[in-house]
């Protein structure tokens, strides 16, 4: 199977926060395996934008390095890096000042997209907008690319909105979430609405519950003290979990087209129920041995560097869309750090039959299960019951139906972009329809915020789990309790 590329126009793109660890880490190598993919034509410019004081030349030379170190061994053509070298430049320029600005405007040609992505600190996005307003770079050709986080409640989401919206259209603004832009995250559309198979029963007569699982093995470290204003239920459940949770629970749009997707979106958001606090569990993750060695990996306490810290690396709750489609089936999510496993996923646990016509001991029976693989190994498993091979009589046992997008698609499937590479050629290409738009953000704060101040206002502390493991205790109970069990994080 030949994937098709097809080229954009050329177009100008400045990065501010070039020197920064997003940059280098995923936007910079990303732009370059669109380039060698033949995706950005060579009349493109992408401008690196920052404060440190360096030249061009200075930048080209860390771009070579983060693609040398990002970018697979496959991709690092010499002659491909220095074409693509060849259309990169760098501007210094300071946010908060006016220095490197005029400069930075006589960089754009005429006639073509310009876009600026904000890779830089939330604090700096209102400075930037005005300033591109400022200098004249906030026309109609303008798109300005948002990081997350996107404010840290619905008041400060808010006056962020407000701020962009004086500069920039809402059609100019792409809030970006870099779930989104995966494969699998894509595929889940076009699983459900491009086939007859699974919608007819997806909904609450045939589904039993959902569960929602993004699970990291890395603690806060390095960034603890940002992290613990933040928290997981910000820094994950408030986007990337609820978007996760809006493609599965959403409705049909009338067309694949962004504001019909996000209307649906925003629909499932605004039909989601207060949170019990009985349904919710934080935890906080131990210090962890690490084999021989004599110093342990630190614990969250350790590595926020707030001994008296309450933040949570690790939620699991039970969210309730109240609408026909879902009412009775419950949606579980988890989200943590330094657990057992690097893992992402949604599974849909589909009820059982009716009836069973074989004589079967009933613990043999096992629900169907829908299971969609983020990472690692972006893909899907359906789990069907079969009669076991044999002369054993109808004896039932349960089977995975197992498709690895890599092996599916062959070489193409071992060549899926990366989600910051498709989201930035969607900029490009005006299509806003995996960006999250100003209400929608704005709706799930609403959801997000009168949860945190049940427990900041009853003072919980999170529980402790032990790093390497599934998460705390008590998270378990949460689906014990209502007679179902947790996915093995694996
Ligand atoms: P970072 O490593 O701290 O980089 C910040 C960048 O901003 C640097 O290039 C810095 O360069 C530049 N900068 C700082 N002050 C500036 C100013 N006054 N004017 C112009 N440039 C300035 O941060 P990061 O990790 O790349 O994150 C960038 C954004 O992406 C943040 O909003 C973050 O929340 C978001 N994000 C990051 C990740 C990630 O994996 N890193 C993931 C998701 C979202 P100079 O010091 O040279 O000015």
């Amino acid at each position: 199977m030949v994937s098709r590329v097809i080229p954009v126009d050329p177009f100008d793109l400045v990065i501010f926060g070039a020197t920064g660890d997003l940059a280098t880490r995923k936007i910079l190598p990303g732009l370059y395996r669109r380039f060698f993919a033949g995706q950005i034509p060579e009349g493109s410019k992408i401008v690196g934008a920052a404060r440190t004081a360096q030249d061009s030349d200075a930048f080209r030379a860390q771009v070579r390095a983060a693609i040398e170190e990002f970018v697979g061994a496959a991709k690092r053509d010499p002659a491909q890096i220095e074409a693509f070298l060849s259309i990169v430049d760098y501007v210094a320029v300071d946010a908060m000042g006016d220095d490197g600005w005029a400069a930075l405007a006589q960089k754009l040609r005429d006639g073509r997209v310009h876009a600026f992505y904000f890779s830089v600190a939330p604090s700096l996005f209102g400075a930037l907008a005005e300033r591109l307003h400022s200098y004249k770079m906030a026309g109609p050709e303008a798109r300005i690319v948002v990081e997350k986080p996107f404010g840290r409640d619905l008041a400060s989401a808010r006056a962020l909105n407000a701020t962009l919206a004086e500069h920039f259209d809402e059609h100019q603004i792409y809030r970006i979430d870099h779930y989104l832009g995966k494969e699998t995250v894509q595929n889940l559309m076009a699983v459900r609405f491009a086939n007859i198979l699974f919608e007819p029963l997806w909904n609450s007569q045939y589904i039993d519950h959902v569960q929602i699982t993004v699970a990291e093995t890395v603690g806060v470290g390095g960034r603890g003290s940002y992290y613990d204003k933040s928290g997981a239920m910000r820094d994950m459940v408030q986007n990337h979990l609820m978007q996760l949770l809006c493609l599965i629970a959403m409705e049909p749009p009338y067309h694949f087209d962004p504001d019909a997707v996000r209307d649906e979106k925003l629909k499932v958001i605004r039909a989601l129920q207060p949170v019990n606090s009985s349904d919710i569990v934080r935890g906080q993750y131990l210090a962890q041995a690490r084999g021989d060695c004599d110093t342990p990996l630190p614990g969250y306490i350790e590595d926020s560097e707030n001994p008296q810290s309450k933040t949570e690396s690790y939620i699991a709750l039970k969210a309730h869309v109240a609408n026909w489609r879902w009412q009775g089936t419950p949606f579980y999510l988890r989200t943590g750090k330094r657990l057992r496993a690097r893992t992402s996923e949604i599974a849909i646990t589909f009820k059982q039959p009716p009836h069973s016509i074989f004589d079967e001991n009933e613990s043999e029976w096992r629900e169907n299960v829908l299971v969609i693989r983020l990472q690692p190994n972006e893909g899907m498993n359906l789990k069907v019951m079969i009669k076991e091979p044999g002369p054993g009589g109808m004896r039932l046992v349960q089977v995975p139906l197992d498709m690895s997008f890599a092996e599916a698609l062959g070489e193409d499937g071992a060549d899926i972009p990366d989600a910051y590479e498709r989201l930035i050629m969607d900029v490009i290409r005006g299509n806003q329809t995996l960006f999250m738009r100003g209400d929608e953000v704005e709706a799930a704060w609403a959801w997000t915020d009168p949860i945190i101040a049940g427990w900041e206002a009853r003072g919980d502390k999170p529980a402790s789990y032990d790093s390497g493991s599934s998460g705390p205790e008590d998270a378990l109970m949460l689906m014990h309790r209502d007679g179902r069990r947790w996915r093995e994080i694996r």
